[in-house]
């Protein structure tokens, strides 16, 4: 087997980290409902909310007027204090109607959002008188996706923990997988952990409501998204134990994360490389054809969906670039610890966000690549910076051995054009 490179001399683990409060420009929780309701099939996620709540689902699945999706938004119109027992009763109609429409839906999410009128409402309650009425076949819980309280990827993270409570006991040895990975990546995942005789292993989420997992003192809990802090709390209340590693990104974070699980499920070296050594070399390879691309390049990333830590390590370690600030929206030690560990010294690492701020370092650093939201990312493209959307990076699927070229070249994609366009401007 192929040993992985050594750490650097002086990582990140230990920097000092720039801690910024000011106006953020981070899309709200609710998009996590994009992936969510793809990933967990009997699923039905109802945004109580206002217009813009509807307008910005509508507008980021870009569904289709014949399909019938899995989210809905319940519009609470201007309302008064008096109007709130009328419009839990509406909740309760609609919530009936849509659940007598729909046999299907086994899960039911009532998902929080910012206006007043919305924070007013107890959903906590309202999930549990309806789940009261629609049990056995129905669960109803509830969580907040709204933008005062979360930023892009915490709506999966309230997602989950929210469902912690409801999971069965169990005194399983057994290894629990956390995070929502595409159908074809968790398949990849779990047969790698298969041919190395890990059998005892449940996803959370699960893609149907009958396959939830169980959980007790003996099981571990490995993670594959980094901004699953609130979820792991509520695992580990529950006494599931965290197996800390790199995420699976890249060939290194992919083997440090499946190394970190093989040591703890007692498999032996052996073993490992047999399983790992021929996915291993093609990831190195495919890695390589977009490296040549970034090598020597410096990044900046702005802090959207707490991946960028990750990537930063994927970035320098594996394609050869530089980073000269790594802004990620929260940063949970317990979580990205192993990854800040392995970044190089040397870049400012940021937390939180004070966008015009940050913009100045931006423009001061030039770098060849800047990792931002959509809303920067126009306006920084004008002034003459490559930009790569944040966003991008939680809808392709990028994590494990097979998809390490794909996630390379992504990167090397926005360079590629810049270089290409220069070109056509010469001639
Ligand atoms: S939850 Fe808040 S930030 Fe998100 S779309 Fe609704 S109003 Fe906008």
């Amino acid at each position: 087997m192929t040993a992985l490179p050594p750490p650097p001399a002086t990582g990140c683990g230990a920097a000092p980290v720039l801690k910024q409060r000011g106006q953020r420009e981070v899309f709200c929780g609710l998009t996590g409902i994009m992936w969510l309701h793809r990933k967990m099939q009997d699923a039905f996620f109802l945004v109580v909310g206002s217009r813009t709540c509807a307008h910005l689902l509508q507008s980021a699945a870009g569904v289709m007027i014949f399909a019938e999706p899995r989210f809905a938004t319940a519009i609470l119109e201007e309302t008064d204090l008096a109007g709130l027992a009328d419009a839990q009763d509406e909740l309760d109609r609609e919530v009936a109607r849509l659940l007598e429409r729909r046999p299907d839906i086994r899960q039911l999410f009532l998902v929080g959002s910012c206006p007043s009128e919305v924070i007013k409402l107890d959903l906590s309650r309202a999930a549990e008188r309806l789940s009261q009425a629609h049990a056995p076949h129905v669960r109803v819980l509830n969580y907040s996706g709204s933008g005062i309280e979360t930023t892009f990827t915490e709506g999966e993270d309230a997602c989950l923990a929210a469902m912690v409570p409801v999971l069965a006991e169990t005194d399983a040895d057994d290894l629990l997988l956390v995070g929502a990975l595409p159908d074809v990546v968790e398949d990849q995942m779990l047969g790698l952990l298969r041919a190395m005789g890990i059998e005892n292993v449940r996803c959370l989420p699960a893609r149907r409501a009958d396959d939830m997992p169980a959980l007790g003192p003996n099981t571990r809990v490995a993670l594959v998204q980094p901004f699953l802090g609130e979820t792991l709390g509520a695992l580990t209340r529950r006494g599931a134990r965290h197996i800390a590693a790199p995420l699976p990104l890249g060939e290194e974070g992919t083997t440090a994360w499946l190394a970190a699980i093989a040591r703890e499920m007692g498999v032996d070296a052996e073993t490992f490389a047999r399983v790992t050594d021929a996915p291993r070399a093609r990831a190195r390879k495919a890695i390589a054809a977009a490296a040549a691309t970034l090598e020597g390049k410096r990044v900046f990333f702005f802090p959207d969906s707490q991946l960028e830590i990750p990537l930063a390590r994927f970035l320098t370690r594996e394609c050869g670039m530089e980073a000269i600030e790594v802004g990620a929206p929260f940063i949970h030690r317990d979580i990205v610890g192993p990854d800040l560990d392995l970044l190089p010294a040397g870049p400012t690492i940021s937390e939180g966000q004070d966008v015009d701020l940050q913009l100045d370092r931006a423009r001061a650093a030039r770098p060849d690549l800047t990792i931002c939201g959509l809303g920067l990312a126009n306006p920084l493209e004008a002034e003459g910076l490559a930009t790569k959307w944040a966003i991008e990076l939680v809808f392709t699927p990028i994590h494990f051995y097979e998809q390490a070229g794909d996630l390379a070249a992504l990167f090397a994609r926005p360079l590629r054009r810049r270089a290409a366009l220069r070109l056509e401007a010469a001639e």
